[in-house]
């Protein structure tokens, strides 16, 4: 047998248990990977397109740097985003995987639609213009 005859097998990973709860009506997630348990306080936020999200961390996780997350669902085409190390690295993440679940599952909180409607940032993003050059005129 010569070296290049020889093939490596890896013993396959047992899939690690993963679980979304929300709790409080809503207000508070849990996400447990195996025996890690991570709580988080969810807020529904408007968004520029999709859901929005934000999730502060209550107590768990794995990134002792950050409080919160801001998570976009985009059911339209599946482009969520997450701001966590997870998603930066491998754009797929226990936040994004569990909060798009729950809405499949018709369990997630929404903003109504004329919230999210009344979000422009191009237009939000000129009044701030106008009112500046206003200021500096003064
Ligand atoms: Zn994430």
């Amino acid at each position: 047998m010569t070296a290049n005859n020889v093939t490596r097998t890896r013993s396959p990973r047992k899939p690690v248990r993963r679980t979304a709860q929300l709790q409080e009506a809503g207000r508070a997630l849990v996400l447990r990977v195996g025996q890690t348990v991570s709580r988080y306080r969810l807020t529904a936020i408007a968004a520029a397109f999709g859901l929005g999200y934000r999730l502060d961390k209550l107590s768990g996780g794995t990134d002792d740097e950050a409080d919160h997350y801001h998570v976009n669902l985009s059911p339209a085409d599946g482009c969520h985003t997450c701001e966590c190390k997870g998603w930066l690295r491998w754009q797929t993440c226990k936040h994004v995987d569990s909060l798009n679940a729950l809405l499949v599952a018709g369990c997630l909180p929404v903003l109504p639609d004329d919230a999210a409607d009344g979000l422009n940032l191009a237009e939000e993003f000129a009044a701030s213009e106008a009112s500046e050059a206003e200021a500096d005129a003064a």
